[in-house]
């Protein structure tokens, strides 16, 4: 903290005012906003960052410090969340003038790191501005946007603790840096092409290419794009890879060199209209593409879009989102104007993401260049690191409410639409959840195993990690375990206890056992209702209907399609599905008409005749070993599993 010079106060009505503020105040622009709520209400004092929040000190008239009070969370930056202030009358020191203090990292670090956020109106003009001295510069950002989560190494949040470490601030941005007036700051990831991360084009075997010095990296990319080449971008939680969603050829391309049979692209357009010109959207959707979070948005696609059959076979939605960082910008910009010369029409890219079917997105450049060497012709790279790995959010919008009776009134309007958020990661992560009830003791949630992710606890809050992915690869067991540790350092949670899924073999569960602290198993269709009990505030009892593909149960058995009555503490099984066998184990989740055949035998007893549509895939003989195998119980596991019945 700084001196303050004590000086006599004159005045009697001077007061003095300590407010601790809680929430996401770091990193978000918070203390340049109070330094200029206080200039305009004409108060003394001073503001500093520690590692719980920000701590502001007010010194004035009475009726200035209560109206700073009042405006203070009401017009916060864009970024920022006040979740809590804290008041304390403090004896004035006669103080003139209010400074803001340099940070001090002491006390223990709660204070949050906020997600990362798509490029604010105000870069993308400087972006877009041939005279600012960022045109055309791929890091562009300030305290209202940029990267956060995904460059973040530790708290509190400070350039040094960031990847951005390595960049020294040339005078220019330091002079923003620093000046409390200036939209940079205190913008830990502040840059310029003097000082900044750089980006380049690389050929499908990672060699730096020589470009043409009439053109920049990002628009020889583009290029490529435009010539049907896939091109492997570099972005803000980890690679995608691009190709012009309208060439049959690029994308049937890209999907088998990906080994990705079936499963929808992402594509990206260029602007709201360009996504009005793929798919239906509604006033909805179209405020969650132009959201900060700039989350994957679900639609039903249109007849006539210019996207190609292989982008998303036998699907009658696209998943679409808009540019999130400078680089997307100058990105999609140069490829609409390249294509339009070229064919015209809107144009959109395939954006899915960069990895093989079923690894991890890759995010660190050597990992990249390992495995995607064989799949992309082009690599877009740059040199600002990113330390969490963190996929696109997805997310749908729902008609909800048109249930009858008395919940379903009573907590939302009939026939409205709200968004449901299938993946939460980039842009959610790593923004608390409010707990209905204070948790006793700190503790890590460790979560299931296909598609992982996990959560940390302490008092009314919590943070759940990510999307990190299938923790059979070992690369995501060893994102999990590292993503972790990095939670438990950034909210300071020390866990005294560890919830695991009641599955003995999840990998998850012997992570939880090796932590050597309280241990509680939770069954995994409760932990369904709970999560979302917890997530609606909701303490009562609920009757809730869980369908998925598998979860151990309380008997042993794999359970999935259940109806359980219960609250955040304990359930009953009210329901479910009728039990099948699952003919030879896991084997029928990988040949589904293992479970049409069991299901048959169920409904018609056994040795049901073979189906017409499946007899061009299933020989006879095997048909009647696998009814066989359902009807006597051998090598097959019961299971109320709905994902096998859907696959049956
Ligand atoms: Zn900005
Ligand atoms: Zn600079």
């Amino acid at each position: 903290m700084s001196a303050r010079p004590g000086r006599a106060s004159g005045a009697t009505t001077r007061r003095r005012v300590r407010a601790r503020v809680e929430g996401t105040v770091q990193g978000v622009g918070f203390r340049p906003f109070v330094y200029r709520l206080a200039g305009q209400l004409g108060l003394d004092g001073a503001v500093w960052n520690d590692a719980r929040g920000a701590v502001v000190e007010l010194e004035g008239d009475g009726p200035a410090v209560e109206a700073f009070l009042v405006r203070l969370p009401r017009e916060a930056p864009a970024l920022a969340l006040v979740e809590r202030l804290v008041r304390e009358e403090v004896p004035p020191t006669g103080e003139r003038g209010f400074t803001i203090v340099a940070s001090a990292a002491e006390g223990e670090p709660s204070a949050l790191v906020s997600p990362d956020a798509a490029t604010c109106g105000d870069c993308l003009a400087e972006l877009r501005d041939p005279r600012d001295r960022r045109f055309r510069y791929p890091f562009v950002n300030c305290t209202n946007c940029g990267p956060r989560f995904t460059i973040v190494r530790g708290v509190p949040y400070d350039r040094p603790l960031t990847t951005m470490a390595g960049f020294t601030m040339c005078p220019r941005c330091r002079a923003e840096y620093e000046d409390p007036a200036d939209r940079r700051f205190h913008a830990q990831p502040n840059a310029c092409p003097v000082c900044g991360p750089t980006a380049w084009l690389a050929d499908g075997h990672g060699q730096r290419l020589d470009l043409d010095p009439r053109s920049d990296a990002v628009e020889a990319a583009a290029q490529a794009l435009r010539d049907g080449l896939v091109v492997a971008v570099k972005g803000v939680g980890g690679f995608h890879l691009a190709c012009r969603a309208d060439d049959e050829g690029a994308v049937a391309a890209l999907r088998s060199r990906k080994h990705r049979e079936d499963k929808p692209f992402a594509v990206m357009a260029r602007d709201l209209d360009g996504a009005r010109a793929l798919v239906a959207l509604g006033a909805e959707e179209e405020s969650l593409l132009l959201a900060r979070e700039r989350p994957i948005v679900l639609a039903p696609r249109l007849e006539w879009a210019s996207v190609a059959p292989s982008v998303a076979p036998r699907s009658t939605e696209l998943g679409v989102m808009l540019p999130y960082s400078p680089l997307h910008h100058l990105l999609v910009d140069d490829f609409a104007r390249a294509a339009a010369a070229a064919a015209g029409g809107p144009a959109a890219l395939v954006m899915t993401s960069g990895n093989a079917s079923d690894e991890p997105i890759a995010y660190g450049d050597e990992d990249a260049l390992a495995r995607l060497s064989g799949i992309a012709d082009r690599f877009l790279l740059h040199d600002r690191p990113i330390h969490t790995r963190t996929d696109d959010s997805v997310v749908r919008v729902v008609e909800v409410g048109s249930a009858r009776g008395p919940v379903a009134r009573a907590t939302t309007e009939p026939g409205s639409r709200r968004p449901l958020v299938l993946r939460r990661s980039r842009g959610h992560v790593p923004a608390s959840v409010e707990l209905p009830l204070a948790a006793a003791r700190p503790l890590l949630a460790c979560g299931a195993e296909l598609k992982s992710t996990f959560c940390v606890a302490k008092g009314q809050r919590a943070w759940v990690s990510h999307h990190v992915g299938d923790l059979k690869n070992y690369e995501t067991l060893v994102s999990f375990r590292e993503g972790v540790e990095h939670f438990e350092r950034l909210f300071a949670v020390v866990p005294e206890v560890v919830a695991h899924d009641l599955h003995p073999d999840y990998l998850s569960t012997g992570y939880a056992l090796e932590r050597g602290v309280d241990l509680v198993g939770v069954q995994h269709h409760h932990a369904h209702l709970a999560a979302c009990l917890a997530e609606h505030g909701e303490l009562r009892p609920a009757v809730g209907a869980i369908y998925d593909g598998t979860g151990y149960g309380t008997d042993g058995t794999v359970w999935g399609g259940e109806l359980l009555v219960g609250d955040l503490t304990g359930f009953e099984r009210a329901g479910h599905l009728r039990p099948v066998r699952m003919p030879g184990g896991e084997r029928a989740v990988r040949e589904p008409w293992r479970m049409a055949c069991a299901w048959l035998v169920e409904a018609y007893g056994p040795q049901p005749p073979l189906p017409a549509v499946l007899a061009p895939w299933v020989e006879p003989d095997r048909w009647g070993v696998i009814a066989e195998l359902a009807r006597t119980g051998f090598s097959s596991p019961v299971t109320t599993s709905a994902g096998r019945l859907f696959d049956a």
